[in-house]
This record gives structure tokens, sequence and C-alpha cells, in this order.
């Protein structure tokens, strides 16, 4: 899944001479007098293996009967709604001017992730504009000539981080099926439970004697959405594959979470709920899949709310690091419940596949940073510039520091847990990394 990029600026630094050098085309107009009227552009554009799409606000600065700043302002605004990151440029032979500074402080403002590109430096003739640009505030400055292709190697690294390497999930096929899993300790109900899910008389692909275990999977539809059962337990005793094999080890059970996006820790609630599923329960988080706890046997329950509450207990205890992991009780054997499980299932498979904008994450983020602002170290405060989702299954972020020194354990997680919150993301590991510099 690619990202999209922003080119903005003040008038003749060189935004279109850029455009079209990503771009690759002769799309857009070139021309040295200000003020020729352009059309916003929009491109695919490419440096190296990274392939991103660009849009050229340099059309806007004519297309608006407002100042110059007023306009200006708006190829931003356009920047913040649809691109995960500006590129901002200036003139370096031209220098700094009260212009640049005035936008510069204003994008600082807004958190929109801004890499800022010193252009026309071929030579030396950007030096005095390139020195100087270091006081907008917005990092240190690329040294580019769009002209001649140069800096291009720098960009390419500056931009990388907002990839969103997701490259098995294409934007345009249809859907993948979703690979879950359901584990669990022996004597569970997880044979019980696959038949009932997929029925009886439905074929399994795979096994007759010898088939090697891997191969057993099988697939189907619920609401639209294909689901593949991978490697179960319980696929394997209805595949009447040799008693021994059928022993879940917690060896297996790792393996199978390997190949599973979303897991079903299936337990027994007549027996405690144990330190091997919760082995198991922490693994799949860390592996960074979702989890669903389904807890079977509910029929045989006597006291349900006091098992309920066992069971939340102990997740709240032993898995602290994600919130809201949902809890469904069923009965494999008579079928009762059954039915809410795979609903719940396509809910995490959602928030696990959700992104969010740069723009709405920055604007989140300035209010976090205001609410409690990162600590000291050395004597300086830890400055965070910005945030992008890097990307989906999981949920990871890259969060920007233009100074040096770690954010402790604990802000990270009052981040972790905002974004929880504010975005609504229960159940679903979230990871988040720290970047020093531009
Ligand atoms: P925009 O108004 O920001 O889109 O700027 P343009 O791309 O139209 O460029 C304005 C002028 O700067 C044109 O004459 C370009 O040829 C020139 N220009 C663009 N990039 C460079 C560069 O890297 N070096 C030099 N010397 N001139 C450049
Ligand atoms: P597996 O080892 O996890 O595949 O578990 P099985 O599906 O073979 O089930 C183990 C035992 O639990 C069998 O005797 C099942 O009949 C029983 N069982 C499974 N689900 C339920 C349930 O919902 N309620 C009750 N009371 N027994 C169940």
């Amino acid at each position: 899944m690619s990202f999209t990029v922003a080119i903005i600026g003040r008038p003749n630094v060189g935004k279109s001479t850029l455009f079209n050098r990503l771009v690759g085309k002769k799309l857009a107009l070139v021309d040295d007098t200000p003020g020729v009227t352009r059309d916003r552009r929009e491109g695919d554009a490419r440096i190296g293996s990274l392939k991103f799409k660009i849009i050229d606000t340099a059309g806007l600065e004519e297309s608006f009967d407002d100042s110059l700043e007023g306009r200006m302002r708006r190829q931003t605004e356009i920047a913040l709604d649809e691109a995960d990151v500006a590129l901002m440029l200036i003139d370096a032979r031209a220098g700094v001017t009260p212009l640049d500074k005035h936008f510069a402080n204003w994008l600082r403002k807004i958190k929109i992730p801004v890499i800022l590109l010193a252009n026309k430096c071929e030579g030396k003739s950007g030096e005095p504009g390139l020195y100087e640009s270091f006081a907008l505030g917005l990092g240190e400055p690329i040294q580019l000539s769009a002209e001649h292709g140069e800096g291009m190697g720098e960009l390419f690294d500056a931009l990388l981080p907002f990839e969103k390497t997701d490259e098995n999930n294409p934007d345009d096929e249809e859907p993948r099926p979703l690979q879950l899993a359901i584990v669990g300790r022996p004597n569970a109900g997880k044979s019980t439970l696959v038949n009932h899910l997929i029925g009886e008389d439905r074929m399994l692909t795979g096994p007759e004697a010898g088939v090697t275990r891997d191969a057993i999977a099988v697939e189907w539809e619920f609401d639209g959405q294909p689901i593949k059962l991978v490697d179960t337990a319980g696929l394997r005793r209805r595949a009447r594959v040799q008693k021994k094999l059928e022993k879940l080890s917690v060896a297996d059970s790792l393996r199978v979470i390997k190949m599973a996006e979303i897991v079903v820790l299936l337990v027994d609630a007549e027996e405690t709920f144990e330190k091997q599923d919760l082995t198991i329960a922490s693994h799949v988080i860390e592996e960074g899949r979702a989890l669903v706890l389904a807890v079977n046997k509910w029929d045989a329950v006597k006291d349900r709310p006091g098992t309920m509450k066992l069971i939340r207990d102990r997740l709240s205890i032993s898995l602290p690091q994600v919130k809201g992991i949902p809890v469904v009780t069923l009965s494999a054997l008579t079928g009762r419940g059954v039915e809410k499980l795979l609903p719940t299932v396509l809910d995490v498979y959602e928030l696990w596949n959700k992104r969010v904008s740069t723009s709405q994450l920055n604007r989140w983020l300035e209010v976090m940073l205001e609410q409690h602002p990162p600590p000291m170290a050395k004597g300086r405060r830890l400055k965070v510039r910005y945030m992008t989702q890097i990307k989906a299954r999981p949920p990871t972020f890259s969060l920007f520091m233009s100074s040096r020194g770690e954010l402790p354990e604990s802000y990270i997680r009052y981040l972790v847990n905002g974004l929880r919150q504010d975005f609504n993301w229960p159940a679903v590991p979230i990871r988040l990394y720290t970047r020093t510099g531009k």
C-alpha cells in the first residue's frame, strides 16, 4: 500500500520541477515567471524502489483570490487532508525569506510531518540558504537539486519510514482469506467447535494418511469474508491423523500462531484458566496477532458470573498490555453461543487492519503532548515532532523525535493507551517505535 506526499512551498522554489522529476514525466508545466496558472496535479511517483502518490500544490498559488499567505495555507490544508507527509521546499539560492519563516512557524504548530528540502543546491550555490534553513525549526534540511536530480538518495531515506509495509495486502485485490487459528489445551473442545463452525458434511482439504500436518486447512466464507482455518488439532483429529499428533503442546500452538492473523484461544470453563493458556495468549500478542478468548462448555458451568469474573481478572492481571480482549462464552457441544464467535472474530480483524490518517494522528498527538508533556532528559525536554502509522496488521506507529534521548517506557505506554482509547482500538496489539532525526 503506498503513501501520499504533498509538495508545498512558496512560488518559484521548484515544486513543479521536483514533481516532474519524481513522476518521471513532463506532466507539470514549469515556468520561470511566477504567476503562471497551473492546475493541481497528482501523480504516481517513485524513487528507487519506493513508490508513492504525490500531490503538487503549485497550482493553488494562483487559483485563489487571496493573499499569498492564505494560498500557502490552503496548500497545507490539502496536505493535511490527504498526505502522510509534506515536503517543504525553499530556494536555497534565494535564502530563507520572511514568507518561508512565517509558514514554517505555522507548519510546526499544526504538526504535520514535514521534510525540509533546500532546493537549488547544485554546486555550492545553495550554501547560505542551507544554513539559514536550520533556523526554521523543521529539522535538518536535505540538500536537493530538483533540476539536476541531486539529493534523491537522502530524500529516499527520509521518506522510507512513511512506507506502509503491507505488501501482502494490495489495495485492489479481492479480500484475502482471514487466517484463523483455534488453539487451546487438549480436551478444551477444539474439534467439537470446528465441526460446528464448518458443518459436519463439509469436505476437508487435505489429509489422507501421510499428508503433512501443515497441509491441513479448510476455507469457507462468513458474512462475505473468506476465512481460512489454519492447522489446528481439531482438524487433525477430524482427519483421523495418528493419536499422538493430537497432543497440542505449547510449541505446536506457537507454530500455528505464526501462520494465523486472528487466534481464538479456546479454554474449558470448568478448568482453571491457567499458566499454559496465558503463555499461549501472551505469545499471540507478542507475535502481533489479535486474540479472542472463547470460553467453552458454558453449558456445564454452575456459577456463570463467578466464572466470568475470574477469567476477566486473570486477563487484566496477566495481559495488561492489551485491554479489552473479547471474551465469548459458548458451548461447542450444544452450539449455543457459537454464533457469536465469528462476528467477534471479524470485528477484531477489522481493528487489526485499521489505519488512522497521519493528520488525524497528529492532531491527536498534539493534545496528548499538551496534556502530559514528555519528561526532561539531561536537563532538556524531550521533543516529539510527529507520528505516523507505518502499517496495520497489527497497527504500528513511528514517533519522530527531534532531540536525542529516549522516551521512557511509561510515556510510550501513555501514548499507546491513549491510541487505544481515543481511536477505539481495543483487543489488538499496538506497536510504537521512536525515531530520532528528520
Ligand atoms: P514552483 O513555482 O515552486 O513550482 O517552481 P518551478 O518548479 O516552476 O521552478 C521555478 C524555477 O526554478 C524554474 O525556472 C526552474 O527551472 C528553477 N529550478 C527548479 N529546481 C531547480 C534547481 O534544482 N536548481 C536550479 N538552479 N533551478 C531550479
Ligand atoms: P479437543 O481436544 O480440544 O479437540 O476437544 P474435543 O472437541 O475432542 O472435546 C473434548 C471433550 O469435551 C469431548 O468429550 C467433548 O464432547 C467435550 N465437549 C466439547 N465441547 C463441549 C461443550 O460445549 N460442553 C460440554 N459439556 N462438553 C464439551
